[in-house]
């Protein structure tokens, strides 16, 4: 039995818009894999802050063979190098994890990034990465200390100033999913960004999903502020033109890295933005109840039946974001690969 269900839908998606306009090779700077066999005991679903059911309905385990067989499936004739991490959150054991990702990582000849949380000690941080022979980490605000509201989480509550310091040490990646309700354009968001830019000229910093702009009013002027610095934003889980669009105009092309966040991507979805929040579309009943949630609407019919993949969407909307801006060629080649081939490899 197939993985997932891959319909003439997708495939008439992928050969028509996506195919041609991807590389031969390609670098995913942004994977998530981790198997049911490191959930930790101690974890009770119940004790879940407000957690959503539905990423589980997408993929309940991203073992390395899964998502190996998702690019074989999903982008056939490509040969896809994926950068792998685990899954952040407390469903999982980190350490566990964290060994499991090294060994996948070397036996495939992946690049990994370890999964960090703000409490382990400079020594003990430093042992894991380089014992593990990992690239860099990969750092996440449900590791802020519980007293912090989620709202009110800063960038340095989860990856703390004696961690950045080990990571610049060895010129190594940091992979930072930004917190905040106002997302890219939240001011201590950008201020924090800026610093880590400063402060540790070695870290090549990687700014997730672009920064969780995924509406155009999550923008303000932020692409503007951060342009001066170093740091390059992976556009996984994002699909929105106008965003791609602007990243283009002011980051460039040369700081921008595909990214998939797999498996979540493997949901069949089209997204919308109404009123500055982005709504994805699915299915009637394919992920669940997710009548509380503001991100998720329900269609049925000829709409349901013409939903493909969270991914292609992404990249079909860099595609257009691309020829709108009159970007080809090397730019995309450096985009799918040769720009997270110069921080990974
Ligand atoms: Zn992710």
């Amino acid at each position: 039995m197939s993985l997932f269900e891959y319909k003439s839908v997708d495939k008439y998606f992928y050969e028509r818009e996506i195919k041609d306009f991807l590389p031969e090779r390609i670098i995913d700077a942004h994977t998530h894999v981790y198997s049911r066999l490191n959930r930790d005991p101690a974890y009770k679903e119940s004790l879940a802050n407000r957690s959503q059911n539905w990423p589980t309905l997408v993929a309940s385990e991203n073992p390395i063979e899964d998502l190996d067989e998702t690019y074989r499936l999903m982008f056939p004739g490509k040969k896809v190098t994926p950068v792998i991490f685990g899954m952040p959150g407390f469903q999982y054991s980190v350490s566990k994890s964290n060994a499991y990702i090294s060994q996948a990582a070397k036996n495939a000849g992946y690049p990994a990034l370890v999964l960090a949380y703000p409490a382990q000690s400079a020594a003990e941080f430093e042992a894991e990465l380089l014992g593990g022979g990992f690239k860099g980490a990969k750092v996440y605000l449900d590791y802020a200390p519980a007293y912090i509201p989620g709202n009110e989480v800063r960038i340095f509550d989860f990856a703390p100033h004696h961690q950045l310091e080990v990571l610049d040490r060895h010129g190594l990646v940091l992979m930072l999913h930004i917190p905040r309700p106002r997302r890219l354009n939240d001011p201590v968001n950008i201020e924090q960004m800026l610093e880590i830019d400063r402060r540790y000229p070695n870290i090549k910093l990687i700014i997730a999903h672009i920064g969780r702009a995924y509406a155009p009013e999550d923008l303000g002027g932020a692409l503007e502020r951060l342009k001066p610095s170093r740091m390059t934003f992976d556009f996984s889980a994002n699909t929105n033109q106008q965003i791609f669009e602007a990243a283009l105009a002011t980051i460039g092309a040369r700081r921008l890295i595909f990214g998939s966040d797999l498996p979540i991507t493997r949901m069949r979805m089209k997204r919308i933005v109404e009123n500055g929040v982005y709504i994805n579309i699915v299915r009637k009943g394919s992920y669940g109840d997710v009548s509380d949630d503001p991100h998720m609407r329900e269609t049925e019919g000829a709409q349901a039946d013409a939903l493909s993949f969270f991914l292609y969407e992404e990249i079909a909307a860099m595609r257009r974001a691309c020829n709108a801006a009159g970007i080809g060629g090397g730019d995309v080649d450096a985009m799918f690969f040769g720009n997270a081939a110069k921080l990974f490899f």
